[in-house]
Formats: structure tokens, C-alpha cells, sequence
């Protein structure tokens, strides 16, 4: 059993839909059967000040990413296994276009992990708390 603690619902979603690619890979790169089962879970407390819609994800899937931003997915989502390549890539674009979201209604990006909050601070309280915040 493997437990994968997801930051949103964006790649929860993602994540139960690649379980059972994920376990055909593990497999195939381990050579047995190692992981049998992926727990996916999600744990949005990791961002307590994230600015989250408030119209429900319509308006955010609305959004259009632009030339450059879709480049840097297309990049980060290349590789060998087109289901896994199209789920990542899917995942990416939701988080490109909340991130989007949360910058035009109040968010700023944190210093350090780049995800906007609200706040008069540099860096986000996620970030403040870990103990590596500078
Ligand atoms: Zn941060």
C-alpha cells in the first residue's frame, strides 16, 4: 500500500484516475509486485491561505493559459506513457489556471513555493511553519 497525500483537488482527482496506471508501473519497474494498492487522499490544510473560488471551478477552468505557461506543461508532462503524460498534463493545467484564479482575486505569490495567498507577509504560512521560511 502505498499513501499519496494530494495538496488539491485538482491533482486528488488526477491521482485516483492514474491508480491503476501507477501500480502497473511500479510493477513494471520493480520487476514484482511491491505496490499493490495507492491510497490517494487529500490535505488541503497545507495551504490554510490559499484563495480559493468561490463560483466553483467553472470560472476557473475558463481561464486561458498563455503561450508560455502551456509550453512549460507541455514540457514538464513529456514522457513515455501517453495516459500518464495526459493525466499529468490535465493536472497541470487545473493548477496553472487556479493559480491564475487565485492572482487576479487578491492572492500574491509566496516567495519561497510561488503559491498565492493572501497576506501581508513574504512568504506564505505554510511556508512560515516549516521552519525553513527565510
Ligand atoms: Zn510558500
Amino acid at each position: 500500500m502505498l499513501h499519496v497525500v494530494a495538496y488539491s483537488d485538482a491533482w486528488h482527482q488526477e491521482l485516483q484516475f492514474m491508480r491503476p496506471t501507477l501500480v502497473r508501473r511500479f510493477t513494471e519497474r520493480l520487476g514484482r509486485s511491491v505496490v499493490t494498492n495507492v491510497r490517494i487522499t487529500v490535505d488541503r490544510s497545507e495551504r490554510p491561505d490559499a484563495v480559493e473560488p468561490e463560483g466553483g471551478t467553472a470560472t476557473v477552468r475558463s481561464i486561458q493559459l498563455s503561450a508560455e505557461e502551456l509550453a512549460h506543461i507541455e514540457a514538464a508532462a513529456a514522457c513515455a506513457d501517453p495516459e500518464l503524460s495526459q493525466s499529468i498534463r490535465r493536472a497541470l493545467v487545473r493548477e496553472a489556471q487556479l493559480r491564475n484564479w487565485r492572482l487576479r482575486h487578491g492572492g500574491r505569490p509566496c516567495s519561497r513555493c510561488g503559491v498565492p495567498f493572501r497576506g501581508d507577509t513574504a512568504v506564505c504560512p505554510a511556508c512560515q511553519t516549516d521552519g525553513r521560511a527565510v
